[in-house]
This record gives C-alpha cells, sequence and structure tokens, in this order.
C-alpha cells in the first residue's frame, strides 16, 4: 500500500516525499481511510509504530477545505499526558503540515502565561496541549472552540493514569458536539474502556497488535541484583560497552534521577536528567542535547521521558521497575525506534518479583534472565514463579557473549561464581576521575514551578524514598 492509495491531500503526500516515508505503518493503513471517512476512532497502537502521523495526516486534510467560520480558534485539538509528547506531536504536524501551512501552537504546563496569551489570540488551525493548562486558558476565556472539528486523546491510558479525565471530560463537554473523536491508548482494558464510551461516538476499533507481538525489534533482558551498590556496579558496566551508544536509566523518583545523573556525570558519562520538576525551558535544553548526541546517558523518570523520539538510543535501563505494567513498555519504546533495532534491561531485585509478574502479564512476554560475568548476584535468581521460562543451557557452560557482555541465565549461571558464592568487587561509578570534559550535558537548574502545568499536579513521579544513591 502507498500513502497515494489513502486519498491525502497532495501538499501531505508532498510533506511525506520530503519526510522520506514510503509506505504507511499498519496503524496509518488501518486508521487514516476511518478518519478520513468522517469516523470516531479507538486505536490501540503502541508508541514506535507511526500513531503520531496515523492521527496528524487524517487531521491535516481536513484542513485543505476552508472553514466556514470567520473565528480563529483551533479546528483540531490534540491533548497528550505531557509536554514532551506535545512537543514531539506538534513537530510532526508541523513537518506533515509544512505545504498545506497549517498553524500549529503548543499550550503546555511550564511555559510563561503572557507568551501562551500571544500564540492564542492568532489564528491557530491545530492545538496541542497538556489538559491541566489547556483548561486553565479555556477557563479564562482565551481559547475560542467554536471551530472545533476534531478532538484528538493521545496516550489516554495514561492520561488517565495521571488523573486528567476530570479535566478532559470538562474540556470536552466545552466542544461543540458536533465533531470526531479520536482516542489513541496502549490499552482498552479497564476504566478507559468506560471513558472511551462516554467521549466517542460508534467508533471503528482498531487493535494494532498482541500485546506479545510487539516490540520483536527490542531484546529485553533481566538482571536480578542484591543491591543498590551491585545496580551501580552493573549500571557502569553496562555503560560503558561499546554497543551502548546513547542510553535511557530510568529511575522511580526525581531526586534520584538528579542524583544518578551526577554520579554518572562524576564518574566521565555525559549525562543528564530529565524529570517533572524541571523547568520546560530545562528540559528541552536536555533534549536537544540528547537529540544532538551531546548527552549519551539520560537519567530519567517515566512522565519526562514519555515521547521521546531519539533514533540513537540504543539501550534502556530500568534502574528501578515502573510502577506501571504500561510504563514498561513506554519506557522500552524509546529504543528501537523507526526500525532500528534496542536493547532493554532490568534490574530487579526478590522484592521485586510480583511487580515483573505484572509487567510480564502486560506485555504477555517472559524476560530472559541475565547475568554479567563476575557481576553476578549473590542471590540465585527466583526459579519458583518463573518455571515455565524456557532454559537454554546447563549450569557450568562458559558464557555466550552475547554482545554487551551479558548472558542468559543457564549459561554459566553458577559457573561463574566464585567459591564461597560471592561477586568478585566491581568498580563503582566514584572510583572513575571526572572526565572534565567541557561538553558535559548537567545544567539543567534552575528548577522551577508550574503552576497549572499537567506534570506538577499529576506528574505519577513518586516521591524520593533513598536520600543518595552511593553510599
Ligand atoms: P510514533 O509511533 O508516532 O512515535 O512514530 C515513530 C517513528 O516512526 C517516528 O520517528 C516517525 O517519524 C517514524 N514514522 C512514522 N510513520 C512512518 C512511515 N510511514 N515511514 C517511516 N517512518 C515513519
Amino acid at each position: 500500500m502507498s500513502f497515494e492509495s489513502l486519498n491525502l491531500h497532495p501538499a501531505i503526500l508532498r510533506a511525506l516525499t520530503e519526510a522520506g516515508y514510503n509506505t504507511p505503518t499498519p496503524i496509518q493503513a488501518q486508521a487514516i481511510p476511518e478518519v478520513l471517512k468522517g469516523h470516531d476512532l479507538m486505536a490501540s497502537a503502541q508508541t514506535g509504530t507511526g500513531k503520531t502521523a496515523a492521527f496528524t495526516l487524517p487531521a491535516l486534510n481536513l484542513l485543505a477545505t476552508p472553514h466556514p467560520a470567520k473565528s480563529r480558534g483551533p479546528r483540531i485539538l490534540v491533548l497528550t499526558p505531557t509536554r514532551e509528547l506535545a512537543a514531539q506531536v506538534n513537530d510532526a504536524a508541523r513537518k506533515y503540515g509544512k505545504f498545506l501551512r497549517a498553524r500549529t501552537v503548543s499550550i503546555v504546563g511550564g511555559m510563561p502565561y503572557p507568551l501562551q496569551n500571544k500564540l492564542l489570540s492568532q489564528p491557530i488551525d491545530i492545538l496541542v496541549a497538556t489538559p491541566g493548562r489547556l483548561l486553565d486558558h479555556m477557563e479564562r476565556g482565551r481559547i475560542d472552540m467554536s471551530r472545533l472539528q476534531m478532538l484528538i486523546l493521545d496516550e489516554a491510558d495514561r492520561m488517565l493514569d495521571m488523573g486528567f479525565m476530570p479535566d478532559i471530560e470538562r474540556i470536552s463537554a466545552a466542544l461543540p458536539g458536533e465533531r470526531q473523536t479520536l482516542m489513541f491508548s496502549a490499552t482498552f482494558e479497564g476504566q478507559i474502556a468506560n471513558i472511551a464510551k462516554t467521549l466517542l461516538n460508534n467508533p471503528k476499533v482498531i487493535q494494532i497488535a498482541a500485546q506479545k507481538e510487539k516490540h520483536a525489534n527490542i531484546e529485553q533482558k533481566l538482571l536480578f541484583v542484591d543491591d543498590m551498590a551491585h545496580k551501580n556496579k552493573l549500571l557502569e558496566h553496562l555503560l560503558i560497552a561499546p554497543e551502548v551508544n546513547q542510553a535511557i536509566v530510568f529511575t522511580s523518583t526525581k531526586r534520584h534521577a538528579d542524583l544518578l545523573a551526577e554520579d554518572l556525570y562524576a564518574a566521565g558519562h555525559k549525562s543528564a536528567a530529565l524529570h517533572g520538576d524541571m523547568t520546560q525551558g530545562a528540559r528541552n535544553r536536555t533534549l536537544t542535547k540528547l537529540r544532538h548526541g551531546d548527552v549519551r546517558v539520560l537519567v530519567a523518570t517515566d512522565v519526562a521521558a514519555r515521547g521521546i523520539d531519539v533514533h540513537g538510543i540504543t539501550h534502556v535501563i530500568n534502574y528501578d521497575l515502573p510502577k506501571f505494567a504500561e510504563d514498561y513498555v513506554h519506557r522500552i519504546g524509546r529504543t528501537g525506534r523507526a526500525g532500528n533495532t534496542g536493547v532493554a534491561l532490568s534490574f530487579a531485585s526478590h522484592i521485586d518479583r510480583h511487580q515483573l509478574r505484572k509487567i510480564e502479564q502486560y506485555t504477555g512476554q517472559r524476560l530472559e534472565i541475565s547475568v554479567i560475568e563476575g557481576l553476578e548476584p549473590k542471590r540465585p535468581a527466583p526459579r519458583t514463579d518463573r518455571s515455565d521460562r524456557p532454559r537454554n543451557g546447563r549450569p557450568g557452560q562458559r558464557p555466550g557473549g552475547n554482545g554487551g557482555g551479558y548472558k542468559s541465565r543457564g549459561q554459566g549461571y553458577a559457573g561463574n561464581r566464585d567459591n564461597n558464592g560471592s561477586r568478585p568487587e566491581g568498580r563503582t561509578f566514584g572510583d572513575r576521575a571526572a572526565s572534565g570534559r567541557g561538553d558535559s550535558a548537567r545544567g539543567n537548574a534552575p528548577r522551577g514551578g508550574d503552576k497549572f502545568g499537567a506534570n506538577k499536579r499529576h506528574d505519577g513521579d513518586r516521591p524520593a524514598r533513598r536520600p543518595r544513591t552511593f553510599a
């Protein structure tokens, strides 16, 4: 199938050619015709599948026909859970809408009001926003929604998790009833299905792939750890591997993200933190550095990292397991973008077993246990609840050496321990001298308040539970 056969406007086709896209992805091939026919849509598709273009392209097609009303308000509204995702959608709309001269505006928390007021006073075709700040402007009467023809909810499951649904219901109630609504979500199980019923009108349902078929291009591994010192040694070992081009390391708290980024920096890595307590300007600067390769290791929390689309990211490391199983999928989706392959490594201790089970149930995939030679856990990985995992080797066998220095459990899992079962002493970050390179990616401060923004109120980052990364 080609984009030409989808009946998109020639100006959009031209932008797609310029972007180098030849063939629609499965979600695009299925969603675009339904949206062009005017149907509401309920689509479950992962990030990385091309879902942004799946809704942006048919939405842009609307703009090819001028609106009869003379007002200046947006014709298309896209709601996203995070500022980063809003920025990504905004960039995509600009790229694909370039030859239609589509006027796109992004309104998110953490940005100054006077600037946003100015943006909102100009004619707008596409408005991309996080719900909290948008509602704030709507309540102040700064947005005319009378021309609105299409509402798009991107990552609706995430917006539900983050507590945005009351805001979204209020926004939706203030929009014209005669409109098309598209809802994209990683899942439509549970409460999100009921919300879809209230917001969508007889929607077409598209499910792109069964959970277990997803992320075939991402090698997923599980590393059992004894304690934080063990995690740090493993992390250091992994990050110096030559096959790591760029990595995102996920922590469960903002404070820990800061501390770990600082420690990695002190150990000579081009590292930076990204989390919801940083001002939008600081977050944008960090993301720009990541895109340009000036940051090699990004230490992030879930919300802040959602939607990052940087092709150089070869590795995702779950230093802490995510609180929600869906976040695991979002995290690993930061690698293996646009047809590349990627590696996702998760650290887990014995107390994380319940969380691991939830992740595996959600993805429908077993995480393969790996060990790094010389950095094996003192306590063997649990076998009981993982007994259906296929074993592919005998204890005591020599490691297979599968790139990155890690190997599957069963390939020498027991045989690489020393006689008393302890790990050889590994180096910690603090053992390395700071590189002193001037190209450091640090300097995200100052941190600022975000009185109305989504990520301040609802960003899902847990409060710090550890004062300091390294003893
Ligand atoms: P998304 O799932 O929207 O985050 O998109 C994932 C990546 O795929 C982005 O880098 C897009 O630029 C890219 N992409 C989207 N559609 C296509 C396509 N039809 N052909 C090639 N790349 C695409």
